[in-house]
């Protein structure tokens, strides 16, 4: 076992022999304790990389690595042990008729103890504010708790990543804000790093370090503060900058000066 990260080393990608490819030549590390948001436009290749780094998808070119450990068809398990997937839609994400079951559904999985099982459906439910809900059946929850069980369940396997791909689309803002929420209180807690993809730019301030997928590459990487001031980067790829910066912007061109550009509400007012 190596240090925790994983790292995509010149990883290009295709679905089909005779397609074209989806990834060409990505490479990137995230390590402890970061949260990494990645955001693109639609079909530039996020959720591909969501689905190599958990063993869902092998790479026909460069490798990815876990913990230092290669990812192929036989350490997949390992890899999906370290590396949790919270998907969209949350209704596709339940299998048992309680939000215990289906806690522990993800458990017998990975071929947990019993004993050890009834203690971490505890923990993570409460982790994730939801301890109260152990017998309630899960399609009658609403989509920001749905969402939380489904951050449950991952969190009870105990991994080290957890990637989130568009886990907050389908949910009104205050399901939304639930969830932030949520992933940010669990990942200081848990000592977790977290992958992020999502199209919500606020949701991107809270990263730590933002990726830019743009027709399958690497278009550019840094801080979000250093990511949304290379304006003209971003314009050049039809990508938008937060609500925050424009305002900086605003009241920039009206003579006001910023000791230092804002990144979020509360560092605007
Ligand atoms: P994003 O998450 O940024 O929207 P994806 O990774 O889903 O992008 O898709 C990248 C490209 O791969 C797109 O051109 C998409 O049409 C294609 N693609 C995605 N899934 C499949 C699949 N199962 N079979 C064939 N092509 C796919």
């Amino acid at each position: 076992m190596g240090e925790r990260q994983v790292e995509f080393r010149h990883v290009s990608f295709k679905y089909q022999e005779d397609m074209p490819w989806v990834l060409k030549d990505v490479s990137f590390t995230i390590g402890p304790d970061e949260w990494v948001a990645i955001i693109g436009h639609n079909g530039s290749g996020k959720s591909t990389i969501a689905k190599l780094m958990n063993g869902l998808l092998f790479p026909q070119e460069g490798e990815i690595f876990v913990d230092g450990m290669k990812v192929t068809p036989e350490t997949v398990w390992e890899v999906r042990k370290q590396v949790g997937m919270v998907f969209q839609n949350p209704d596709n994400q339940f299998v048992g008729t309680t939000v215990r079951d289906d806690v522990a559904f993800g458990m017998e999985n990975h071929g947990m103890r019993r004993e050890l099982m009834v203690e971490r459906i505890k923990e993570s439910l409460s982790s994730v504010r939801m301890e109260a809900y152990e017998k309630h059946e899960p399609h009658r929850l609403s989509g920001g708790q749905k969402q939380r069980v489904a951050i449950a369940s991952v969190l009870a396997v105990s991994p080290e990543f957890i990637i989130l791909d568009e886990a907050t689309a389908m949910l009104d803002p205050k399901g939304r804000k639930e969830i932030m929420q949520t992933v940010s209180d669990v990942q200081r807690e848990r000592d977790l790093s977290l992958v992020t993809i999502t199209h919500d730019l606020q949701e991107v301030t809270m990263a730590s370090r933002v990726i830019v997928m743009n027709g399958g590459e690497v278009w550019m990487e840094g801080s979000p503060r250093d990511v949304f001031s290379r304006k003209e980067q971003l314009t050049e790829i039809g990508l938008d900058t937060p609500f925050v910066s424009k305002m900086a912007d605003h009241l920039k061109a009206e003579g006001l000066s910023l000791s230092r550009e804002p990144l979020n509400h509360q560092e605007l007012l």
